[in-house]
């Protein structure tokens, strides 16, 4: 499909190095798989997992993205968190070497079935709290069992996830560690449990392998810190163009459902991206940068356009406008929509 629209996303590659750099100070010893699902949240699968060419591994969800770096001669160890759904994908699984998460008893049937001589490493990935994938804590012990008697698998690692990382001082989290530390003390085997989160907040430090995604695109992953605080930088950069401006008189409205009026004679401008390149509709007052000057945002996010406060700006049409990227940040953007930066990246680098 050509990319018709206007708005344009760069990536700053030196930005996603020097993340990675800091999620390494937090490593103490501990292997990292870079998080790379959704696209790299939207920053582009292949040419993230080259620029990590470093990593220890890597992890998508589906086995489809698994396959896609494989084709592109990504050769570290690469874990799905679906693991494989039914018998192609298992045989696929095999075939490129992955290292699935098994999550469901089924999954486990799926091995039992197969027959094949090249081994795989698996992950037992256990609910502790998320309620998500995870086999249930009574049903550790009985697949644990069953995959170590498989002889397609080489290897078993634990694997849980936090529900409240963001908030470190949650309650669950303690629970889930307790959970997931009579698990480890049992089993003796390699294990991965921290997002960027509990990462940075250091809820779980003895592991194996950690999974960072969000701070490695620059975006914060706790709520009462910023990306620069953390001394993350942000990776993607989004801009657009001002395609006119309006000098409007008081009381006149802006946009549909008449959400805005100006409150005084003034220049409004028009800015060519909005909700169909994947801007926010729901962003309030968001900020913005043009021709290198913060600006807000005012009235609705149309699909094909949003308006901009010119008041006290130095502005003309053709002016490049940075809607989010080095000086704007895209946790504010996400703040003003009420979501979270996630959202933002992966809806607009859907690929
Ligand atoms: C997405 C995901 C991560 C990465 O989380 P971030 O908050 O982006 O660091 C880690 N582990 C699992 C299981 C995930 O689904």
């Amino acid at each position: 499909m050509p990319n018709h629209r206007a708005a344009k996303i760069t990536i700053n590659l030196d930005a996603l190095e020097h993340n990675f750099q800091q999620v390494k100070k937090y490593a103490a010893g501990s292997k990292i798989m870079p998080v790379i699902k959704a696209n790299a949240y939207g920053h582009g699968l292949i040419k993230v997992a080259q620029c990590l060419s470093d990593a220890d591994g890597f992890a998508v969800a589906q086995i489809s993205e698994a396959i896609c770096l494989r084709e592109n001669n990504i050769s570290q160890p690469i874990t799905v968190f679906q693991g494989f759904l039914n018998h192609q994908q298992l045989q696929q699984t095999i075939q490129y070497g992955l290292t699935p998460a098994i999550s469901q008893i089924w999954q486990i049937d799926l091995l039992e079935k197969n027959s094949g001589d090249e081994l795989i490493d698996v992950w037992l990935k256990i609910n502790t709290g998320m309620g998500r994938l995870g086999v249930q804590l009574n049903e550790v012990s009985s697949c644990y069992q069953r995959l170590e008697k498989n002889k397609l698998i080489k290897k078993i690692g634990l694997m849980m996830h936090f529900a409240n990382a963001d908030e470190p001082e949650h309650l669950s989290n303690k629970k889930q560690i307790e959970a997931f530390l009579t698990l480890v003390e049992k089993y003796k085997t390699e294990t991965s449990v921290s997002n960027s989160a509990a990462i940075i907040s250091q809820l779980y430090t003895q592991q194996n392998w950690l999974r960072p995604g969000i701070m490695l695109y620059g975006a914060s992953p706790l709520l009462n810190k910023t990306a620069q605080q953390l001394q993350l930088k942000p990776v993607m950069g989004l801009r657009a163009e001002l395609i006119a401006i309006n000098y409007l008189k008081e009381g006149q409205s802006v946009g549909y459902g008449d959400q805005w009026v100006c409150p005084q004679d003034m220049p409004v401008g028009i800015v060519n991206i909005g909700y169909g390149d994947g801007y926010p509709r729901h962003a309030d007052a968001a900020p913005l940068m043009v021709n290198g000057q913060r600006c807000v945002l005012v009235g609705r996010v149309s699909m094909d356009s949003i308006a901009v406060d010119l008041r006290h700006i130095d502005a003309k049409c053709g002016d490049s406008v940075e809607c989010w990227g080095e000086n704007v940040s895209v946790d504010a953007v996400a703040a003003s929509a009420g979501t979270i930066v996630y959202e933002l990246l992966c809806h607009i680098g859907k690929n």
